[in-house]
């Protein structure tokens, strides 16, 4: 539902239908986590957690900060601009969905126990809420790395006044932005070495302009007709906006619903009329929805691949390239461009994707 901004509402009004479903799980968490527990990619398994896995203070050499993070990306960024000044703790790992996660004992302790917490903020926590609050009472400086973005460059789908859709690290420019909040954050913790964060920041910063050139570079090679992503979850909208591709969502579309046949053929009607030769997966999302679409425009005589697996509220196994942010957008960005009959290396930008998520 939320890839509906303004200037794609007429070519997503036929598939209107298909997006009403997930409203509800959207208007509290900006995502739809309708279906199943899961909304993440399956291929993830990565934390990004850094130095002492439990987060406890003891194994915190001294001197250095101890830091909370919820996400495997906010993660990654802190971890990116605190470098070895900081033990960085990842409390959402693996497989997790950050919109559905509950903070259990042990880690609203971790958080207690932290210098400070960072979060993605935009409600991508939304279960979250109440112990950032409880943390912030007791004290710890709790931050949502989104805090700092002009709201003008966020995404508010017009049928859900007044909530943001959260996923804004799909548009590396605005994730980059963050990351001069979070470096400006360090260095309020830790003065002494404020110039060390922020010329980290810079350093990261400067590769994320590259990584976003080469985005928006191989998403251009796309025949522009083809330039349509059909996926499982409605993360991508920043993505979308961000690179000049189209979000078809089907994570609305129930099997157990009388709605869905008829959703699953104007999705299918809207693929064969505009030959999209790809379909992305997430485990998250039904086999039998990616099938019955596969299916239905094989018997239109249209042949759809199932294009790859795609990182959006996860990223790829920790201590791989995919489980680094920069590794997930090259992988995304590299799989739907050569998926889509777009030009990208096979191993991505820097030559370090693995291949074994090409279908
Ligand atoms: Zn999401």
């Amino acid at each position: 539902m939320l890839h509906q901004h303004p200037e794609f509402l007429t070519s997503t009004a036929r598939l209107a239908a298909l997006s009403v479903i997930v409203v509800a799980a959207g208007l509290v968490c900006g995502c739809s986590g309708s279906n199943g527990p899961a909304g993440t990619n399956g291929s993830s398994e990565g934390t990004g957690t850094v130095g002492s896995a439990s987060g406890a203070r003891d194994a915190n050499p001294v001197g250095k900060l101890n830091i909370v993070t919820t996400t495997a990306m906010v993660t990654d960024v802190v971890t990116a601009v605190a470098g070895d000044r900081a033990i960085v703790t990842g409390l959402i790992t693996g497989n997790q969905d950050p919109h559905m996660f509950t903070a259990g004992s042990n880690d609203v302790k971790k958080m207690l126990g932290a210098d400070a917490v960072f979060y993605t903020g935009l409600m991508l926590e939304g279960r979250m809420a109440d112990d950032f609050a409880l943390v912030g009472r007791k004290g710890k400086p709790v931050f949502p790395v989104t805090e700092g973005l002009d709201r003008e460059k966020l995404r508010e789908p017009p049928e859900f006044e007044g909530h943001w859709d959260p996923h804004v690290w799909m548009d590396v420019k605005l994730w980059s932005e963050c990351v001069g909040h979070v470096s400006k954050e360090l260095g309020t913790l830790d003065a002494g070495s404020a110039d060390e964060y922020q010329s980290r920041a810079d350093e990261y910063r400067k590769q994320l302009s590259e990584l976003d050139a080469y985005i928006r570079k191989v998403i251009a090679t796309i025949p522009k007709e083809q330039r349509y992503l059909v996926t499982a979850h409605d993360a991508f909208g920043y993505f979308a906006q961000a690179y000049g591709i189209e979000v078809k969502a089907i994570q609305g579309i129930s099997t157990d619903s009388q709605a869905a046949i008829s959703d699953i053929n104007s999705l299918v009607d809207f693929i064969v009329e505009n030959k999209v030769p790809a379909i992305f997966i997430e485990s998250s999302v039904s086999q039998k929805n990616i099938e019955a679409v596969i299916e239905g425009c094989g018997s239109r005589g249209w042949t759809l691949k199932i294009g790859a697996e795609l990182y959006s509220d996860a990223m790829g196994a920790s201590g791989t390239y995919e489980g680094t942010y920069i590794g997930m957008m090259d992988h995304n960005a590299t799989k739907i461009a050569r998926a889509l009959g777009g030009k990208a290396p096979e191993q991505g930008w820097q030559g370090k994707l693995s291949n074994k998520t090409e279908h």
